[in-house]
């Protein structure tokens, strides 16, 4: 298990903790890989990604090793926060992805951009007020 592992992992499973999601099953992984979009479930981001079956209570969050490398603790952290997050509100993002889906096939593009960009900046502002927050804990 690398550095950059073991960083990623204590992160994310600080912020399972602090985010009441112990009664979870967090699959906690980093990647080699650039994070790449995808489809389905999920908050993908340029560092880290949240896949989410909610029903179930499982998450898999994903840290992109290169990114996690060369960060600093503060930014680890703040990554962690923004994955879980998206888990957090992944009961949510389901939802509307179904609503999404009903929507004749000329809608769906647009529908998709809109959440993703309402998505990302709902996630972002918690990660600022939680990320504060801890640091004010400390
Ligand atoms: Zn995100």
């Amino acid at each position: 298990m690398g550095k950059a592992h073991r960083r990623w992992l204590k992160a994310v499973k600080k912020w399972q903790t602090n985010c009441w999601l112990l009664d979870w099953t967090f699959s906690i992984e980093t990647s080699r890989d650039k994070i790449s979009d995808s489809q389905g479930s999920g908050g993908y981001d340029v560092a880290g990604k949240a896949e989410y079956t909610p029903g179930y209570h499982l998450a898999t969050v994903t840290g992109w090793e290169e990114a996690i490398e060369d960060a600093t603790d503060e930014k680890v952290n703040e990554i962690a926060c923004h994955e879980t997050c998206h888990v957090v509100q992944g009961r949510l993002d389901v939802f509307v992805g179904q609503l999404i889906q009903s929507l004749p096939a000329s809608a769906r593009q647009l529908a998709d951009s809109q959440w993703d960009e309402v998505k990302e900046s709902t996630i972002s502002h918690w990660t600022r007020i939680l990320t504060r927050m801890d640091r004010r804990g400390r």
